[in-house]
């Protein structure tokens, strides 16, 4: 059971419990992304045990003009008697939020019809393949490096000592009861004796906080070209990732190789999805550790002083990562390989250690050491996560005692510092801490006396199995609940024998053991309960026709064991289709069912599944139609707001059991999916639509739904979960974005977590970092696995402080920084307009690159001068505002717009990215040079093109990747070769109009092209559906949508609106 914090916690965990009681009773708001802590704001944070007293209305948590509103006010659960003990130190009042600002903002020009000659249009009467002529005045000059542009490192003498190490705050978070993840401040005066940490021993796995090394290396590199390193070390290149891609072995199977490739990640072909840890390289001998799925790399030589001296050389960014770009000369600045996240700039013997990018990344890989630097660079800081991501190796750590900091409850890890062998300090807090004495053993070496080559130490992504006290309650088995809706109109999409027939083939690959239960439910007009219990000859159906007061009738033999009634569950399956196929039942009892379902749950908790094909229209969470077509290419007046907070609710009182709801719309019609998905987003659920499904007229559809479904029946699962990221001192974490709840002030409640989920949280700088040079986060995540087991996955990111502007920019992630603006933008849409975030994001873009104009560039050139890492910063921003979230002026319907919404919110970064900006190849001359190789099959990897019809040509064939769709533009001209061998098909003229799929045929063209898409659909965890498009096909204008540099009737192309942010940046 719970534990109180440790020893030495002076405050009394029942006053904080009486308090915590006290902010329910009070009716606080709920809060969900947007969150703000309740340090950010007044609101207070509430409790495991809420009630359900709601506000009415919806809190509306983001002021208009500002994302990230710092009051100074600490209200730990709203007590004013122990506001004084549980103060944090206020904000500084000049904390503004870096970006989307919605001020006065310059209206972007219409695309004019005389528009510049340079910018294509894309039409049905373009002439692809003559090229329009590129304006004279695009002459390619490279800027020469600047002298302007080196920055060296502080000093080794500015390392901080241990001056800052006394814990001043004296407070203590009681937030789920959970221990795991309870963050305990130690009063100031109960901490241990800190004392100066001793010159560096060879005991320093991570990074030390410490001075280095007389003689040592930087460990931070430097940020200049070195001519002398450049000639003596591996060339760190943008190149180097994607030739390790091609030659996986070399990054998994040598550690001297993985270590000398430079400072790209070593992974694993994206064909290998779930990539590795970068510091689980290597082989081991088999250990009395739990390590499933591979063995674990402890080979290197711990970091001490010597290894340092002895690996410092070639510490340099590749001069390219220097460059300033004039975007207006230099247009085409798209990689031809998938875009690489930039590697922080940290000693090689540091970041390769430090988490995998694809789980965890912050928006600027140089912390600026002050909020003020951060204000003056304009970028967003935040943290864009894929916690639960399915991983190939992951180590398991399976031991009785799990080394957390005393102070701050941090798990021990790479980042961390052996004082001795005694003692390791915390790099989040800089609390020395004892080691104790079983961590001293180190299992996998089977030494003594070496805890800086533990697993935990070595990993910064591990997983913990936990023991007892992680647990308030025996952990839960898996429960699956399935809900239909059964009504006339659902039972005419023809979903319920794909959904059931999905069922019954993957119901022995349901994540679970013998202790899994299932049940279902299914209503229109009425709900109808279905008895499995073991023994009957045939399923019992249970009618409970008064939805105004739901009951449940005998509860306990409608969620049943799935092994003991497996029989009694396959026949349901089996006729349940049939069973309302006369049905003429309209209505729609949507909010009893889900009252019904949740009833039954609560004692559990679990997953329920809902499958919903209209407006619900009976009972309570009864809705309206709301959209009206006309308005759908205003910016203004449409519905992203939910009209009731009856599902809110709900999902509200779900979190608290346990329950986590999946929604699945299947609706031709309006479904205000802005009410119904919040079923989905505050129980940690996920939304999943696919409009227009029928089972005979949308094939498209119906493919898909089959793909998740088996996706998400058998995908990993983790019940009864929380999350919570810490990060160094000084670091605050104010606003989050995913779909949970925040329990207390920074604990997220997932009743379920999902290997597909992303999350994403901003942050700011409390307090100057001017002490120290490396700051991390740490992310843990409790959850209880199919099979039972208590875990806690965790992971870390290491990252350096840096003083000056440059840096910061030289640091920025693009793309970690558009899907966060992307997830701001989602919240201002709903709490102030979608004009206002539209206009947000090209502030984002305008101000930061004013910033960089004025602060930074020393002589003030014409054109638009960025940075070479925000060289794609206009046009991801550009993409986003062409992105069915935020485009205007075409027919995007409400609840696709809303379901884009929440696909920013929930996806993780890569999937949204792609969805944002697609891919787009020709493949209608795909070769195997430069394939890749993956399990014998040879895959090929065209170059990457420009989104502009520029790049099309009538005699050949194009793929563009959108996340969702693949779509295969075939010219008209196309070489026949193409035609016969790839789409089977005589002519250009015997395409069909509506074509989902390729043939498989002998031939080489066909298997390169399929290996391809095949390639392409791996890597995800949905269903991309195919379309091959001609000319005529409907499909074509979707296509060209998708050519974010070029103009549509709405929206400016890629140079007119690099003229635009030009204009505003020279202001
Ligand atoms: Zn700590």
């Amino acid at each position: 059971m719970s534990q109180p914090g440790p020893p030495g916690s002076g405050a009394a965990p029942a006053g904080l419990q009486a308090q915590n009681g006290a902010a329910a009773a009070s009716g606080a708001p709920y809060s969900n992304g947007p969150v703000h802590s309740a340090m950010m704001s007044s609101q207070v944070a509430v409790h495991q045990g809420y009630n359900s007293q709601l506000p009415g209305s919806y809190p509306h948590l983001i002021p208009a003009k500002t994302l990230n509103p710092v009051s100074g006010q600490s209200h730990y659960g709203g007590s004013q008697g122990l506001e004084q003990t549980l103060h944090r130190p206020p904000v500084a009042a000049n904390v503004v939020a870096p970006s989307l600002r919605s001020g006065p903002v310059p209206q972007m020009p219409a695309p004019a019809s005389q528009s510049p000659a340079a910018t294509p249009r894309p039409s049905d009467d373009f002439l692809p393949g003559v090229s329009p002529l590129p304006p004279v005045n695009w002459q390619h000059s490279y800027p020469s490096m600047g002298s302007q542009m080196s920055h060296y490192p502080p000093p080794a003498s500015q390392l901080p000592l241990s001056g800052n190490t006394n814990v001043s705050t004296n407070h203590q978070y009681v937030s789920s009861g959970d221990p795991s993840l309870q963050n305990s401040y130690v009063k100031s005066g109960s901490a241990l004796p800190l004392r100066t940490p001793p010159l560096p021993t060879t005991f320093q796995p991570g990074a030390p906080p410490g001075p280095p090394p007389v003689g040592g290396p930087p460990l931070v590199r430097a940020l200049v070209p070195q001519k002398a390193s450049l000639r003596t070390a591996p060339q760190p290149s943008f190149s180097s990732a994607v030739n390790q891609e091609a030659t996986p072995q070399l990054a998994t199977k040598n550690p001297q190789m993985s270590r000398s490739v430079g400072y790209a990640y070593p992974s694993l072909p994206p064909g290998y999805q779930n990539t590795t840890p970068p510091s689980s390289s290597t082989g081991m001998p088999p250990s009395s550790l739990n390590y499933p799925s591979g063995p674990q790399a402890f080979s290197q030589t711990p970091l001490g002083a010597n290894h340092l001296t002895a690996s410092m050389s070639g510490l340099s960014l590749h001069p390219e990562g220097l460059r300033i770009v004039n975007l207006l000369q230099e247009r085409k600045m798209l990689p031809s390989t998938p875009l690489q996240p930039p590697v922080p700039n940290l000693h090689e013997d540091i970041q390769k250690l430090n988490c995998n990018p694809e789980l965890f990344r912050c928006t600027l890989t140089n912390i600026p050491q002050t909020q003020a630097l951060l204000n003056k660079a304009k970028l967003p800081l935040g943290l864009l996560l894929h916690p639960f991501k399915d991983l190939v190796q992951l180590p398991v750590v399976t031991s009785s005692t799990i080394v957390r900091c005393r102070s701050c409850r941090t798990y021990i890890n790479p980042f961390v510092s052996f004082l001795d062998q005694r003692r390791w300090k915390c790099n989040l807090c800089y609390r020395v801490n004892d080691v104790p004495e079983e961590f001293m053993y180190n299992p996998l070496t089977r030494v003594y006396g070496e805890p800086h080559r533990r697993p935990e130490v070595q990993n910064a992504t591990i997983e913990f199995m936990a023991p007892s006290e992680y647990m308030l309650r025996p952990p839960q088995p898996p429960v699956y609940l399935f809900v239909f809706d059964v009504s006339h109109n659902a039972v005419e999409t023809g979903y319920l024998n794909s959904v059931c027939q999905s069922l019954l083939d993957n119901l022995d690959l349901l994540p679970g053991n013998t202790r899994t239960k299932i049940g279902f439910i299914t209503f229109d007009s009425t709900i109808h309960f279905y008895s499995l219990q073991e023994g009957l000859s045939q399923p019992q159906m249970l009618i409970i026709s008064d939805i105004d007061d739901v009951f449940i009738p005998m509860p306990e033999n409608l969620l049943v064991n799935l092994h003991e009634s497996k029989e009694l569950v396959q026949g349901l399956l089996k006729t349940l289709p049939q069973m309302f196929t006369t049905s003429l039942e309209t209505q729609s009892a949507l909010g009893p069912a889900l009252q019904a379902a949740f009833k039954l749950m609560s004692p559990t908790g679990g997953r329920m599944t809902v499958f919903q094909t209209q407006l619900p229209t009976l009972g309570v969470g009864a809705l309206k139609p709301r959209e009206e077509p006309n308005h759908r290419s205003s910016a203004k007046e449409i519905h992203l707001t939910p009209s009731t907070d009856f599902y809110k609710k709900l999902a509200l009182d779900c979190s608290g059991q346990q329950v986590a709801v999946d929604l699945f719309l299947l609706s031709g019609q309006y479904s205000d999916l802005a009410s119904l998905g919040c079923i989905s987003r505050y129980s940690a659920g996920s939304v999943y639509y696919y409009p227009s499904y029928h089972h005979q007229h949308n094939p498209v559809q119906v493919q898909k739904l089959h793909k998740e479904l088996q996706r998400y029946l058998t995908r990993k699962i983790g019940f009864e979960a929380v999350m919570r990221i810490r990060c160094t001192k000084g670091l605050s974490i104010h606003t989050f974005h995913g779909n949970f709840f925040v329990r207390s002030t920074d604990l997220l409640s997932l009743p379920n977590v999902n290997p597909d989920a992303g999350y994403a949280v901003q942050m700011s700088v409390e307090e100057s970092l001017t002490d120290t040079q490396l700051v991390s986060f740490q992310s843990a995540l409790l959850y209880t696995s199919s099979k039972g087991e208590r875990r806690i996955r965790v992971h870390t990111l290491c990252l350096p402080v840096v003083s000056t502007l440059n840096e910061v920019f030289l640091g920025a992630d693009v793309q970690a920084i558009s899907g966060l603006l992307a997830n701001m933008a989602v919240d201002r849409s709903v709490t102030a307009s979608l004009s206002d975030a539209r206009d947000a994001l090209v502030n984002a873009v305008v101000d930061s690159l004013s910033a960089y104009r004025s602060s930074v560039l020393s002589n003030q050139q014409p054109g638009l001068m960025v940075p070479f890492s925000l060289r794609l910063f206009p046009l991801f921003v550009l993409a986003l505002l062409k992105q069915k979230s935020f485009q205007t002026g075409t027919n995007v319907r409400l609840d696709e717009r809303i379901f884009a919404m929440c696909q920013v919110k929930n996806q993780p970064l890569v999937y949204l990215m792609l969805t944002t900006h697609p891919s787009l190849y020709r493949v209608d001359n795909l070769s195997d040079e430069g394939a890749l190789n993956i399990n014998d099959r040879t895959i090929p990897q065209p170059p990457i093109l420009q989104l502009s019809v520029e790049n099309l040509s009538r005699d050949g064939a194009f793929l563009m990747d959108a996340g969702s769709v693949l779509m295969l533009w075939v010219g008209k001209n196309c070489a026949q070769n193409f035609l016969s061998q790839v789409l089977g098909v005589q002519n250009y003229a015997s395409i069909p109009q509506i074509r989902t799929d390729l043939p498989e045929l002998d031939t080489p063209e066909s298997a390169r092209t399929i290996a391809f898409i095949s390639w392409l659909r791996e890597q995800r965890p949905f269903f991309p559906v195919l379309y091959v498009i001609r000319d005529e096909s409907p499909m074509k204008a979707n296509f060209l949508q998708n050519m974010v540099e070029d103009r549509t009737e709405s929206a400016l192309s890629y140079y007119e609106f690099l003229l635009h942010i030009q204009q505003q940046v020279n202001k």
